[in-house]
């Protein structure tokens, strides 16, 4: 169970993720790692889209291919990773989405299976944590996005949404006590509560200047001290990079991360004890040249490359 060969997908026209064989969510079938595709934007508060992102990431992760240069091991063959398909509800209902999250995460979990969504819009992002603490306890998580994601209700009289989902995750205790980082973070805050919400409750908040002033070698040295051996959870909203280099979002903001500082500090997490992850608020619709999905493809690689560098080849 590996990629299928360039050109034996060029013949069988599927379009799974990186060219994986496809599943049943919740039977892996031995699988170590299971892709998800969460197919939702009714959390989005400006442009929606990222519904399509799971379609769109599929296509163009056929360019992929499965060796590290840097880890020197192939993710999709030590992980026997397989496209578990996408998570379903109602498009448009948020409860439903929340409901059904959890419990396709719990299933992957509960297989022995490490997973790996693909949003969506950020609002995935508490079912996802909802049921890691149900399987671990709390964990640590790795945040990159523009925004701190810590809005209160009267930031859109709503409680659920896109930005919200890590102010939930710290109310209902699902991460370990100061193991919440942000990185890359720059937009003005809609209050100074909210801005503030994360870093009182003992996050290491790493502004996206912060990064580029200190190195994102470094930086991912810090990450990589902090998590310790706390399982690691990683969510990835693409407005953490730069709107140059990932113009196909609905809240983008200007002054952000470069893909090369990501990698880095993807890369410097290498021993971490990944549990999940996730890469949201990718949308098609706005993008050029798909050069947002294929930026979402590479960060899920890395992460996957992350989950097989804790399992031994062969295991
Ligand atoms: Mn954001
Ligand atoms: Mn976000």
């Amino acid at each position: 169970m590996t990629q299928s060969s360039a050109f034996h997908y060029l013949a069988h026209g599927g379009t799974p993720f990186f060219r994986l064989p496809t599943a049943t969510p919740g039977e892996p079938k031995g699988a170590r790692a299971v892709l998800l595709g969460v197919p939702t934007d009714a959390g989005t508060t400006y442009q929606p889209g990222a519904r399509l992102a799971p379609y769109h990431v599929r296509r163009v992760s056929a360019l992929v291919n499965g060796f590290h240069p840097l880890h020197r091991l192939d993710p999709f063959e030590r992980l026997r990773a397989v496209d578990g398909g996408n998570v379903v509800f109602p498009p448009f209902d948020a409860a439903a989405m929340r409901a059904s999250v959890c419990a396709s995460v719990g299933s992957v979990l509960a297989a022995g299976a490490t997973p790996f969504l693909c949003g969506g819009d950020h609002s995935i992002t508490l079912p996802t944590l909802r049921a890691m603490r149900d399987a671990f306890g709390p964990v640590a998580v790795v945040h990159v996005d523009a925004h701190a994601d810590t809005s209160g209700p009267e930031t859109w009289g709503e409680a659920y949404h896109h930005g919200t989902p890590l102010r939930h995750a710290l109310s209902e205790g699902l991460i370990a006590e100061g193991g919440l980082m942000q990185i890359g973070l720059r937009a003005p805050y809609p209050n100074a509560e909210a801005g503030d919400f994360a870093a009182r409750r003992g996050a290491l908040v790493v502004p996206a200047e912060a990064v580029s002033e200190r190195g994102a070698r470094e930086i991912g040295a810090i990450l990589r001290d902090r998590v310790r051996d706390l399982p690691c959870y990683v969510t990835i909203d693409v407005d953490g990079i730069d709107p140059a280099f990932a113009p196909g979002t609905g809240t983008p903001v200007p002054g952000g991360l470069t893909p090369r500082e990501v990698f880095t500090l993807l890369r410097a997490l290498a021993g971490v004890r990944l549990v999940g992850m996730d890469v949201v608020e990718i949308c098609p619709a706005l993008d050029h040249a798909d050069l947002t999905s294929h930026l979402g493809a590479h960060l899920l690689y890395e992460g996957l490359a992350l989950a097989a560098l804790r399992v031994e080849a062969g295991g």
